[in-house]
């Protein structure tokens, strides 16, 4: 595994706009300072007893993304330092960030998850859910969370056009929000979508910010 490499080339075709964050779970931090090493800031992690130690170990100017399902108990341990929270996927859990952000008066970007996939999941706002929730006046009331866009996971299938129209229907709902009024702590910006086996089709149906992991630092065992 070349990550130097392997993180040119997925840049060079990304269009302006599109973040890569590169998924470093299970992999350690040598692979990661080589990665940082090679310019790439912006890694994700799916666990929070995995992602704190990384961010003591590693340089500061890193900006960590939680990637994977967060339960409210460990929210406390990430929310000082955590550049973006992409797995909201309760109100619950939204207000227990706005609660640990407001203790030491941060304010935490946060996307919505969305479950956008046909297979089962227990994760992820539906596309109802999402926009009762949108509507509720609820989120008026956080004022330590900015929910900066969505995120959402296709299903693991070779079918690109499924993929594809996963895809679509979440940036649909994305310009949909975005169009529509929203609270001032709402700024639909950041549409999170696309993974190493997919990353290609979520860019074309408008991603601007891609997870790649094992693209970059090969598979996990
Ligand atoms: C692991 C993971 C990724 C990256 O998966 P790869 O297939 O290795 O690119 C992206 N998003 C989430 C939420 C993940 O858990």
């Amino acid at each position: 595994m070349n990550i130097k490499n392997n993180i040119a080339k997925i840049t060079q075709n990304l269009p302006q706009g599109c973040q890569l964050v590169a998924v470093s779970k299970t992999k350690s931090v040598a692979l990661i300072q080589e990665a940082y090493d090679a310019g790439q800031r912006h890694f994700g992690e799916n666990k929070v007893q995995e992602l704190v130690p990384k961010f003591e170990a590693l340089p500061k100017d890193i900006c960590w993304h939680m990637i994977g399902h967060l339960q409210s108990n460990k929210v406390k341990y990430i929310v000082p330092f955590v550049h973006l929270i992409h797995s909201i996927d309760s109100d619950r859990l939204l207000a227990e960030v706005n609660r640990q952000a407001k203790k030491i008066n941060r304010v935490v970007s946060c996307l919505l998850q969305v479950h956008i996939a046909r297979e089962e999941t227990k994760f992820g706002f539906s596309f109802e859910e999402l926009k009762s929730f949108m509507q509720s006046g609820q989120i008026e009331t956080f004022d330590h969370v900015r929910i900066s866009g969505l995120m959402g996971m296709a299903t693991l299938t070779d079918n690109e056009t499924q993929i594809a129209e996963e895809f679509r229907s979440l940036r649909s709902a994305f310009e949909e929000l975005r169009a529509s009024p929203h609270p001032a702590s709402v700024s639909m910006e950041i549409l999170s979508m696309g993974m190493s086996g997919d990353f290609s089709l979520a860019v074309a149906e408008g991603s601007t910010m891609i997870r790649v992991g094992s693209a970059i630092f090969g598979n996990r065992s």
